[in-house]
């Protein structure tokens, strides 16, 4: 896992963009918010002395998913005997798999999770057990999601082709008039196609959407094959020895349905609504206007900040905006860096945006994709 993208902010006021094919896109260099920002987190990290990674609460965390998640996988497979007991189970898988996904491996993906490189990696190996290969993860998601997030035609995460239209600045086709009745189940399948598809179809083309990016090679390489290797053989090939194939495959139907709604609002509500902005580089200078910080600031909403359940379950991504401008803190740290963030974006006369619950998020992203299913083009 040596070779992989930087899986992190930049460093720098310009993002570390290495993908292959010219999608450089530079923001405006002179961004005092950011760099106030920092100084103050720094000093709260000096004067509490909380350790930004290896936080304990995170690997008690990281023990309880896990023994929840491999409990509800043996009582599906070996203890249920009913069609509602493996219904519940199979809905129960959904929900640990999204604890592993929200929890260990975003954290560990972002290199948020501890100081050491090989925990890191070991732990978002959690997300090629589950299925979905780390290696294009980083690329997808801590690379181009977060250098680039609601640009169109650079973040991937609002691009599904003509399917939906997420931004006012993608084309409107007839069929979206009802895209936000028929996105919600079209959402089930994003895992099953990311686990069975988009993995392998990246293998072949080395390209997520207008990105070219390189192969996996050598060891990543070896990951990726290990990971899904071991994935079909807990998720198909050993309940297949218990119990009919249509048995098995439902279930996975159900289980992995379950978990991409669930994935694909969490993601969702922090960017896709009405509150967020959809800026895109200034046709002059070819680059973004905002600086990186007031950038993320801009097109990213918290949920629910109060919400401990729901902070615990979503591994902190209601503290979104946290996430964004701070991926490499591990997110135990976002809600006490919450306040911090509230303050600099006042003093800087930032808007601060957040949806109160999780419901009011999803209710906010639907009345967003029906507004964007209707209204024109800017
Ligand atoms: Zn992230």
């Amino acid at each position: 896992m040596t070779a992989g993208p930087e899986a992190a902010a930049p460093a720098s006021p310009q993002p570390a963009h290495a993908s292959k094919r010219g999608l450089k896109l530079e923001f405006e260099p002179n961004d005092p918010f950011r760099a106030e920002l920092r100084k103050r987190v720094d000093e709260y990290f000096q004067r509490t002395g909380r350790p930004r990674q290896d936080c304990w609460e995170m690997y008690a965390k990281t023990v309880v998913v896990l023994a929840c998640f491999v409990a509800s996988y043996l009582l599906l497979v070996f203890v249920a005997q009913t069609w509602w007991q493996g219904l519940l189970l199979a809905l129960a898988m959904g929900l640990c798999t999204a604890g592993i996904g929200f929890n260990i491996q975003h954290d560990a993906g972002h290199k948020a999770y501890s100081k050491h490189a090989w925990v890191n990696g070991l732990m978002a190996f959690t997300l090629d057990l589950i299925g979905g290969s780390s290696y294009v993860w980083r690329w997808k998601h801590a690379v181009i999601h977060h250098n680039y997030v609601n640009i169109t035609g650079y973040d991937y995460d609002i691009d599904v082709g003509g399917i939906a239209r997420f931004t006012p600045r993608q084309p409107q086709l007839p069929i979206h008039r009802w895209q936000h009745l028929y996105m919600w189940p079209l959402y089930g399948l994003l895992v099953i196609k990311w686990q069975l598809v988009t993995d392998f179809r990246f293998l072949i083309t080395s390209a997520l959407g207008p990105h070219e990016l390189p192969r996996p090679r050598g060891w990543d390489l070896a990951v990726f094959f290990l990971g899904k290797a071991l994935f079909f053989g807990w998720a198909f090939v050993l309940p297949m020895f218990f119990h009919p194939v249509w048995v098995v495959l439902l279930f996975y139907v159900v289980a992995a349905s379950f978990l991409g709604v669930l994935m694909s609002v969490v993601f969702q509500i922090p960017h896709c609504a009405e509150q967020a902005d959809f800026p895109i580089p200034s046709p002059k200078t070819g680059r973004m206007e905002t600086p990186w910080g007031v950038h993320q600031v801009n097109v990213t909403l918290d949920f629910a900040r109060k919400r401990r359940a729901t902070f615990w379950f979503v591994g902190g991504l209601n503290f979104h905006r946290e996430h964004h401008l701070f991926p490499v803190i591990c997110h135990i740290n976002y809600p006490a860096l919450s306040g911090i963030v509230e303050q600099t974006c006042r003093d800087f006369g930032l808007k601060s945006e957040e949806h109160p619950t999780f419901w009011g998020g999803v209710a906010a992203h639907y009345r967003w994709l029906k507004k964007m299913g209707r209204e024109g083009a800017e």
